[in-house]
């Protein structure tokens, strides 16, 4: 596997080259919040394997990124969407769902009792907890 500077950029590189699949899976849509008409960006979601993979990544809005990348700017309203996303067909979707749900049920109830009635197939369950 690479390293520094010149294997991050091999990796940019990489998940841009999923942008097209991933327009197609999102419905140009945050695969998060729905917001749809805004810029989307390939969010790959640890932990990282040797190469990414599409179905390794979500393609989310610039605000679900910046809520993901910076707890300490989590909006806990923008959240509510999760009641949706995590019910997604994509286990991505499911996953970045989940661990964001386990952030928020520290303060919010209604996360904490989403998450109680949570159904991840095993599989989907043990990735969304591997990373924490
Ligand atoms: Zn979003």
């Amino acid at each position: 596997m690479s390293t520094g500077f010149q294997g991050k950029f091999h990796r940019q590189n990489m998940l841009s080259r999923f942008a097209k699949e991933l327009v197609r899976r999102s419905r140009s849509k945050c695969e998060l919040c729905e917001k749809s008409g805004a810029k989307l960006e390939v969010c790959e979601l640890p932990p990282f394997g040797e190469e990414p993979f599409p179905d390794g990544c979500v393609f989310i809005c610039e605000e679900c990124r910046k809520q993901i990348d910076n707890p300490k700017k989590t909006i806990p309203s923008h959240w509510r969407c999760l009641n949706n996303s995590l019910w997604s067909e994509v286990p991505a979707v499911q996953v970045a769902s989940f661990r964001m749900l386990r952030r928020l049920a520290h303060s919010e109830r209604w996360a904490e009792e989403l998450l109680e009635n949570a159904y991840l197939d095993p599989e989907t369950e043990e990735w969304a907890r591997q990373a924490e």
